[in-house]
């Protein structure tokens, strides 16, 4: 009889999960609550703030709730195309307040480079988990000191690391981890584009950090890293600057720098405010190969290997990246490549020494 019992209920409770909404069904059927939503604020609201938010419309588990800004038109306009509510707003001399604001949960950090050291700091402080855009700082010095504040304060730090969800990268991820190519003994990265407007932040050295290495060539160094499944033991480093004008003191233009791997692994890699099309990953196994282009760009990725092409669709990376970060932050669900402050800090440590390799001429040891 109890059997029977058992069974009408669960007939019933499958009835209602068929006639409710596909992605409430299920839950509310077994009783479960809703996955919690991760509430975000967005600081600095320039170009990749304004694809962020966009992206976000199309999130399960985060949602846009406030901005902090240092224009305060944009955020008029924010409030108003995004329905935010005024108190959910800052500017970075009140930001500090968010303290009490019990509606937000997180800060996403989206300002220029030589700025997320200060503002993570400021968040931590506030107790909100910061995800911090790449690169998390301007030195390692600076990704350690961000590291500390957010653990002493008990928040966590992600770093907007967006290719590790990308589906065709995880992809050829796993098939590296599980030896499809063989013994993976050799990476090629390639980054770039040609840089327009000379007086932006990322050609000052206070607000970057450096030039094309910190922006664009740490796409390299990171695709190394995740592809080859190891950390890089050297480095060697080459600069040429063709425009000294746009590119000044500490603004690198091109850097061509290698990596050698503890498993005897080398990658060899072009960093590059001056060409375009330069957005490719080479890896090369002895069983075989993969190779992605465009491969850290917004997509879609193309990716394939020396079976065939991958067949991944593509899925805006903004919109994954927030909803597996929701997911990291809220249910502690790790990601298969990291994200957190430590993964932001080893590309960090890399970068010191490529700089280090270009000033000296020599292999600079990890
Ligand atoms: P933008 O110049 O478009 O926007 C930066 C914003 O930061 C500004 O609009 C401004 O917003 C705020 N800001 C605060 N202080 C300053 C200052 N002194 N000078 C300039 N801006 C300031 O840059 P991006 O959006 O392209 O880049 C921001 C960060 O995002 C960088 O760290 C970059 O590396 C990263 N990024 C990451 C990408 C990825 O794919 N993961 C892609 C592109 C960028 P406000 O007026 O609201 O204060």
């Amino acid at each position: 009889m109890s059997t029977r019992r058992h069974f009408l209920q669960k007939a019933s409770l499958t009835t209602l999960a068929l006639s409710l909404p596909f992605s409430d069904s299920i839950a509310k059927a077994l009783g479960q609550q809703e996955p919690k939503v991760l509430r975000v604020a967005l600081m600095g609201l320039g170009s990749y703030a304004s694809r962020v938010a966009e992206a976000m419309k199309d999130c399960s588990r985060a949602k846009l709730v406030g901005v902090i800004s240092g224009t305060p038109s944009k955020i008029e306009q924010w409030k108003q195309k995004h329905g935010l509510s005024a108190q959910n707003c800052y500017s970075y001399e009140n930001v500090d307040q968010i303290k009490s604001n019990k509606d937000i949960d997180a800060v996403y950090v989206i300002t220029p480079n030589g700025l997320h050291k200060e503002h993570t700091l400021t968040l931590a402080k506030a107790g909100k988990h910061v995800i911090c855009e790449k690169p998390m700082a301007t030195t390692a010095q600076e990704g350690q000191e961000m590291i500390a504040a957010c653990k002493a304060a008990g928040v966590q730090l992600l770093i907007g690391y967006r290719m590790h969800f990308e589906a065709n990268t995880l992809d050829i991820v796993k098939k590296q981890r599980a030896g499809e190519f063989g013994k993976t003994l050799f990476f090629q990265g390639l980054s770039g584009f040609v840089i327009g407007n000379p007086s932006q932040w990322r050609l000052n050295k206070l607000l970057s950090g450096g030039g094309a290495m910190m922006d664009i060539g740490i796409y390299s160094i990171n695709g190394a890293r995740y592809l080859l499944g190891e950390e890089p033991i050297w480095v060697t480093a080459q600069e040429t600057k063709t425009d000294p004008v746009k590119f000044g003191e500490g603004i690198d233009e091109t850097i061509t720098f290698q990596m050698g791997f503890p498993s005897g692994a080398t990658a060899s890699c072009l960093s590059t405010y001056s060409l375009n099309y330069l957005d490719k990953f080479f890896l090369s196994g002895t069983k075989g190969f993969a190779e992605m282009q465009p491969s850290t760009g917004y997509g879609p990725i193309k990716a394939w290997t020396h079976v065939g092409p991958l067949q991944h669709s593509h899925v805006t990376h903004q919109t994954t990246q927030m909803d597996k970060m929701a997911a990291l932050i809220l249910d502690g669900k790790l990601p298969l490549i990291p994200v957190d402050g430590e993964e932001g800090l080893k590309d960090m440590r890399i970068v010191d020494a490529i700089y280090q390799a270009v000033k000296t001429g020599e292999k600079v040891i990890i």
